[in-house]
């Protein structure tokens, strides 16, 4: 597998305290007019900033640049509501993605037209750009007037380029999102956003359908652990409820991990680690992974893993903790996890459901919906599953890290 990186350049930049130079980074514009909530959509999903702190946030007055990095690399340019497309110091082709965010009880037409000028600006400069648009703080109005302010936006700035050329309301492809800081729908957004600029997306995409096939699963998440994103999910449709419910458990994850951060620290924990219950071996090809089920695995190929061989050393029972920090290394082998049984009133999920977390890498963890009776008969073979899975993730990010360089 060698993916193409139309849309990146490399960038010398320091990300999470650690300097990461010369890495093709996926660039990610954000668009619109002063006060539509652009700099408050980067601060909440890259840097934690609660969602009522966005309101001390100061004014964006120059072009400013953010680096995050995720199964890919990405560098996030939040830009001034006056700032035009002719003042960026570089070619448009150079983006994957343009996001216009525009407040959604700004009706008036100057944002209307501002938008559809830079849509058409951004397709004819490059035609294969991501063009998505943000109706933000949804939250600000009622269920009836979200929906009309809503569709009343799209068609407005369907129509406005119709009226253009009848040829741009055919032929450029944009993509409307409904999203608001104070609940998981901007995560939701970005998360299908960013998806397009994964390469490798349907090699993930394979590892969780197998996943959920062996495990009985019936929905997988691979979250990015930090913005809670998710990068990739199985071939079954995402529901806002079980979205959200994964997205909650990963935010309680996360708040606890600091709570750890003694434990993980004392003494103790630098001792030299007991041997692994699994280690890898360089040579051979994937082994079929024990199945619950009778399901069929997908046709597509996946990244095959090494041979896994058993050492026989007792295997550490899964430990609550925080998530790897970004220095990572020191804890490569620890893999944290957790679970728990969703109450029976749990909104879109069937009584009898456990949700299971897994950290595959230091940045990435797998959130699964597996029926109880599964996991506290089986445990034992989801867990063997999730080794698999973690395989085949890594090899893809070592993949995606060779090939973008810097890693
Ligand atoms: P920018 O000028 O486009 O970068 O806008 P800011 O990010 O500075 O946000 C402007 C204001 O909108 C701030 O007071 C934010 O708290 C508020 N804001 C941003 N997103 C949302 C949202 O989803 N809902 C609500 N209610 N307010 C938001």
């Amino acid at each position: 597998m060698r993916p193409e990186y139309g849309s990146t350049s490399r960038t010398s930049s320091q990300t999470d305290g650690r300097p990461k130079s010369d890495v093709m980074r996926t660039k990610i514009l954000l668009l619109g007019m002063r006060r539509s909530g652009k700099t408050s959509i980067q601060e909440v999903l890259f840097k934690n900033l609660p969602a009522k702190q966005t309101f001390y946030l100061e004014r964006t007055t120059r072009l400013t640049k953010h680096t995050y990095d995720t199964v890919i690399p990405l560098e996030i340019w939040d830009c001034p509501g006056d700032m035009n497309l002719d003042s960026l110091d570089v070619p448009l082709s150079q983006f994957a993605t343009l996001i216009f965010v525009i407040d959604i009880q700004d009706l008036y037409q100057p944002s209307i037209t501002k938008i559809v000028k830079m849509v058409i600006a951004a397709y004819k400069e490059s035609p294969r750009i991501n063009l998505e648009v943000f109706v933000h703080k949804a939250d600000t109005l009622s269920e009836e007037y979200r929906m009309d302010n809503w569709r009343y936006t799209q068609q407005r700035i369907l129509d406005e380029l119709g009226d253009i050329s009848p040829e741009y309301e055919q032929m450029i492809p944009i993509n409307f999102h409904l999203t608001s800081i104070h609940d998981h729908t901007l995560h939701d957004a970005f998360s299908r956003t960013l998806h397009k600029s994964i390469e490798s997306l349907p090699y993930l995409e394979d590892l969780l359908n197998v996943f959920c096939t062996n495990s009985q699963s019936s929905k997988a998440f691979l979250f990015d652990i930090n913005s809670r994103l998710y990068v990739a999910t199985d071939a079954s449709p995402v529901d806002a409820p079980t979205h959200s419910l994964c997205n909650d458990y990963l935010l309680m994850l996360n708040s606890f991990g600091s709570l750890y951060k003694s434990i993980s620290a004392s003494p103790a924990r630098h001792k030299p680690p007991t041997p692994p219950l699994f280690t890898t071996s360089p040579t051979s090809s994937l082994p079929a992974s024990p199945r619950l089920s009778s399901g069929s695995h997908s046709t597509r190929s996946v990244p095959r893993s090494p041979l896994l061989s058993y050492r026989g050393a007792p295997a550490p029972p899964p430990v609550l903790d925080q998530p790897p920090s970004a220095n990572g290394k020191s804890k490569a082998l620890f893999y944290p996890s957790a679970s728990t049984t969703l109450a029976p009133s749990a909104v879109g999920v069937p009584a009898g459901t456990t949700l299971t977390y897994h950290v595959v890498t230091r940045r990435l963890a797998l959130l699964a919906l597996i029926p109880t009776a599964v996991w506290e008969q089986r445990r034992g073979l989801v867990e063997y599953n999730v080794v698999f899975f973690r395989e085949g993730v890594q090899e893809i990010c070592d993949v995606e890290e060779e090939v973008r360089g810097g890693g």
